[in-house]
């Protein structure tokens, strides 16, 4: 069988370094970014940012999108908007970016770990489920309590890793009868469909991230779906200040944050939005090369579960054991192709190892294993075409 790092070599056709994931900008980026330099709106206000906004609703089918400063902002503001606040408790995965669980630590709050369901990597309903079954109490005014520690349980937050959606009516049906809000954390998902439906479009709220790895990027920046034009519109008044609209008053009617894109970035988002279906079909592409080179090897790759159509935002493969899983980190790094571990798991980092946790035996088990492998959109596969 040939190497894994021939393969990769040929996919990329290339005998330079091979990233894990790097931004192209095959349309308008150079034009639009330009525009804004010479219109000189390159901040906070602007055509592109209203733009973008309108392109993720009617790609995503979001009522309302909102355009941040990162993904990391979106979060916060979802969080905020779910009236997560000090002391609070938010179920989450323990496998997932560090970014999911910093807000929740900023604004006081704390997750309880979760495990993750084998086919999606994410929150598992069933872990979810039994978790609150034990621990879980509806207190007087509805609210879910956590019997232990009397803290109110106010959200949950599933992500979706590397693209792959979580089981995301199931969690909707424990939201409801725990009366936790759902908040999807779609940093990585951009592109990936659950049942039909983009992801972030089921929960109350979602956060993408336009982050320079991601599948498209602004740079830096982030977007907030929200479920209703009501809650979209007021999220979209606190991440600018709050400042109630006057020819030349300033009034703020409530603590707000400066959390908004500039339109540079936006700029960027625009281009790269009229290219989002090329790198979806390109990296859908790539993700079915590597399945059929893994096909026959003890190395399992990871397939979008059978419920949804993911972006392959990160392709990985999980390895027989950890030992087999280090030599192939070594040798792959060592020649020049990138690859990377998956996250060290939440609770093991100093600030959450006091959290709240259930039994994590998918999250161990796949943090010990998993690698990623080179994802960049490549023309392979479009030959077809
Ligand atoms: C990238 C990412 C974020 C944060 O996005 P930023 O734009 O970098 O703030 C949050 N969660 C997950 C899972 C991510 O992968």
């Amino acid at each position: 069988m040939k190497s894994l790092i021939e393969f990769i070599r040929e996919t990329y056709q290339t005998n330079e370094f091979i990233p894990l994931h790097a931004p192209t900008f095959p349309g308008n980026e150079q034009a639009y970014v330009a525009e804004t330099i010479a219109s000189t709106f390159v901040s906070s206000v602007g055509k592109f940012v209203i733009d973008f906004e309108h392109k993720i609703e009617s790609f995503t089918g979001s009522p309302k999108a909102v355009a941040t400063s990162s993904g990391s902002s979106a979060l916060h503001t979802a969080l905020y908007m779910a009236g997560v606040t000090s002391g609070d408790l938010v179920i989450t995965q323990a496998l997932t970016f560090v970014a999911t669980c910093n807000t929740l630590y900023h604004m006081g709050a704390a997750p309880i770990f979760v495990d993750i369901a084998k086919t999606s990597l994410g929150l598992s309903p069933h872990a979810v489920q039994a978790y609150l079954e034990e621990y879980g109490v509806i207190d007087e005014h509805g609210l879910c309590t956590h019997k232990e520690t009397g803290q109110i349980i106010r959200a949950l937050l599933p992500m979706h890793t590397f693209g792959h959606p979580v089981e995301l009516d199931e969690l909707a049906v424990i939201c409801h009868r725990w009366n936790l809000v759902l908040i999807e954390d779609a940093a990585e998902s951009l592109g990936s469909f659950y049942k039909g439906k983009h992801t972030g479009t089921v929960g109350d709220f979602a956060a993408l991230s336009f982050n320079g790895n991601k599948i498209i990027t602004t740079g830096g920046g982030g977007m907030l779906l929200a479920n209703s034009q009501s809650s979209g519109e007021r999220a979209k008044h606190i991440t600018t200040t709050a400042k109630v609209p006057h020819p030349f008053e300033f009034y703020h009617d409530e603590p707000g944050f400066n959390y908004r894109m500039p339109n540079l970035n936006a700029a960027l988002g625009c281009a790269q939005m009229e290219s989002l279906p090329l790198f979806i079909e390109q990296k859908r592409a790539l993700a079915k090369h590597y399945q059929t080179f893994f096909s026959n090897s003890e190395l399992q790759f990871v397939h979008e579960p059978s419920y949804a159509k993911s972006n392959y935002w990160l392709n990985a493969v999980i390895c027989p054991d950890t030992q087999s899983r280090d030599r192939l980190l070594k040798s792959t790094n060592d020649n020049g192709v990138m690859t990377r571990p998956v996250w060290q798991l939440m609770h093991r980092l100093p600030m959450f190892k006091d959290a709240v946790r259930g039994s994590l035996t998918n999250s161990e088990l796949i943090e010990s294993r998993l690698i990623n492998l080179p994802s960049s959109p490549a023309t392979i596969g479009l030959t077809h075409a």
